[in-house]
């Protein structure tokens, strides 16, 4: 039979038209089960637990969390519910490199993100992925009535994607075995 390859740009070339008038990709269906994913979808399936640090925690006690849970970043909050920062293993490297050992008795508000980018359960997973690429971090936590209720880390997002694209290849070879 001909060999069809796809171009970069998504073209069908080298297809016998004459014998295969119609290319596979056109008529295969468009929908992925990904459209309308939520946070609440990915938060249900993963559940709500947050680790959390208190501002005033030393850096060494942040280091145990990430390391007993092993996680890469711990929600900064006195209370457990109010979102003061976020901090990741990122923000220790890199104040390590600056400051030297002192930084491990340093409290973890030193060196904490205070503007955090927060979602809430409504929000859409694709616009999620979209932010965390754009804004290079890894994880975002998950806000209902203000109150801190999960976090989503690049992970679940990944786990997420890769969920979709095995359901789109079996969609796409039930279509080309029927
Ligand atoms: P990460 O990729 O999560 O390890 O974080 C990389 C950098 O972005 C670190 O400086 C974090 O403090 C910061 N960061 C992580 N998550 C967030 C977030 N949701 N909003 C704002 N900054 C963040």
């Amino acid at each position: 039979g001909t060999r069809a390859r796809l171009t970069a740009s998504g073209c069908r070339v080298g297809h016998d038209r004459a014998r295969h008038p119609v290319t596979l990709w056109r008529v295969a269906p468009a929908r992925t089960y990904r459209r309308g994913m939520r946070i609440s979808d990915v938060v249900r399936h993963k559940g709500g637990d947050v680790i959390t640090v208190r501002t005033d925690a030393s850096v060494t006690e942040l280091l145990s969390l990430l390391s007993e849970h092993r996680i890469g970043a711990v929600v900064v909050s006195d209370d457990g519910e109010t979102v003061h920062g976020i901090v990741s293993e990122r923000d220790i490297v890199r104040h390590l490199h600056t400051d030297g050992a002192a930084l491990l008795d340093a409290p973890v508000h030193q060196i904490m993100t205070s503007e955090v980018h927060t979602c809430v359960p409504e929000d859409s997973l694709d616009d999620l992925e979209s932010a965390m690429t754009e804004k290079r971090f890894r994880h975002v936590p998950v806000l209902s009535d203000g109150k801190l209720v999960a976090i989503v880390s690049i992970g679940d997002v990944v786990k997420n994607r890769i969920g979709d694209l095995q359901a789109e290849r079996d969609q796409l070879r039930t279509y080309i075995q029927s």
